[in-house]
């Protein structure tokens, strides 16, 4: 039984909202430094949009394909923590570039990072010894400041604008407008039809697709999965509706990659806010007692951006409240 936020007194307690990698590495920088944290999720798990599913016997990454940690940033030793234990691996630094025609090139870029266990295992990782409370959904965070009613010794929006503006009661609409959907579409053959070195396919100017990953090759078992994500304004059309995209989304796989069979199996997952249009450069926001971070900080909106929004602002607020 999930406990509630009101069973304790949490006058002391800073209430993390947002169970995301921003939401945890706050919760850790605060943890770190003996402030008293709790990590709230409306989530069964943890993860947010490094999240994935158990799809015919193995996890697929549904969310992020792949995490980066450029040189000298204070993300590189988290990352090489994780692949110095087995949960995170360099994947490729390698991916195909396809235009109207197909595929035209490669390009090379930083060295990206996949996991055995999907991207979430890293996020479960990282709260390893926090307090967390999964399955809550806090419905409001008010001056004081206080989640449903509940004084905090501070609380932290760890989540997409749109869903942060609606806990503190900001008119719907503004936010919204700010950040893009997409959809995630997982695809299974019975064997693999690609090539071995493809990793993963950046697409310009398809009115379907933007990106796609092949999941066994950066989760390192080989499975015969691919991973594409649409364009905003496909998930758009399809956001009351997803699976009616995945006919188009077939297709446009079959397509680009000459595949000569539909998939034996899809599977689509709908994120109403993939990403900021947007994201500012500021690491964080807080006023009054309530922070906000996660990738729409920190810019480029990514996983090491939301990382760095996060533990950026728990280091401030450890530093603002009493020892
Ligand atoms: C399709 C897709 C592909 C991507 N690809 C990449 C990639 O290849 N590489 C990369 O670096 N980045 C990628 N990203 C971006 C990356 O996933 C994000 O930057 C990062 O995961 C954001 O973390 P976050 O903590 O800011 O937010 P989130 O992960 O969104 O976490 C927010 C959390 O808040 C919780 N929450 C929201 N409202 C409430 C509430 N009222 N009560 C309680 N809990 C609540 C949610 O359940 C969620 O767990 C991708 C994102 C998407 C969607």
């Amino acid at each position: 039984m999930p406990r509630r936020i009101g069973d304790v007194d949490n006058e002391g307690t800073t209430i993390v909202v947002g169970g995301g990698i921003s939401g945890v590495a706050c919760a850790r920088a605060l943890a770190g430094a003996g402030r008293p944290v709790r990590l709230v999720d409306r989530g069964r798990r943890l993860g947010g949009r490094m999240g994935g599913r158990t799809l015919h016997g193995r996890v697929v990454d549904l969310g992020a394909s792949y995490l980066t940690a450029g040189e000298g940033s204070p993300f590189a030793p988290v990352v090489a923590g994780w692949v110095e234990r087995g949960l995170a691996r360099p994947w490729t630094d390698t991916f195909a570039v396809a235009g109207p025609g197909g595929i035209e090139r490669t390009t090379t870029g930083p060295v990206r990072y996949g996991t055995a266990g999907g991207l979430r295992s890293l996020v479960v990782d990282l709260a390893t010894g926090l307090d967390v409370q999964l399955e809550r959904t806090v419905q409001a965070v008010t001056p004081g400041p206080r989640v449903d009613g509940e004084p905090a010794a501070a609380v932290v929006l760890a989540m997409p604008d749109p869903q942060a503006d609606r806990l503190v009661g900001t008119p719907e609409g503004a936010a919204d407008a700010g950040w893009q959907p997409s959809l995630s579409v997982a695809l299974g053959w019975p064997d693999r039809r690609w090539p071995a070195d493809l990793h993963g396919v950046f697409v310009h100017d398809s009115p379907v697709l933007e990106w796609l990953a092949d999941d066994g090759d950066r989760r390192g078992d080989g499975a015969p999965v691919l991973v594409a994500h649409t364009t905003p304004a496909l998930a758009a059309e399809h956001l009351d509706d997803p699976d009616g995209a995945a006919p188009a989304v077939v297709a446009a796989v079959r397509a680009l990659l000459g595949i000569d069979a539909d998939p034996q199996w899809t599977h689509v997952h709908r994120w109403t806010f993939a990403k900021p249009a947007e994201p500012r450069s500021a690491p964080f926001g807080l006023d009054a007692g309530i922070g906000r971070c996660g990738d729409g900080w920190s810019a480029p909106s990514k996983v090491e951006s939301a990382w760095r929004s996060g533990d950026a602002l728990g280091r401030e607020l450890a530093g603002q409240l009493p020892g």
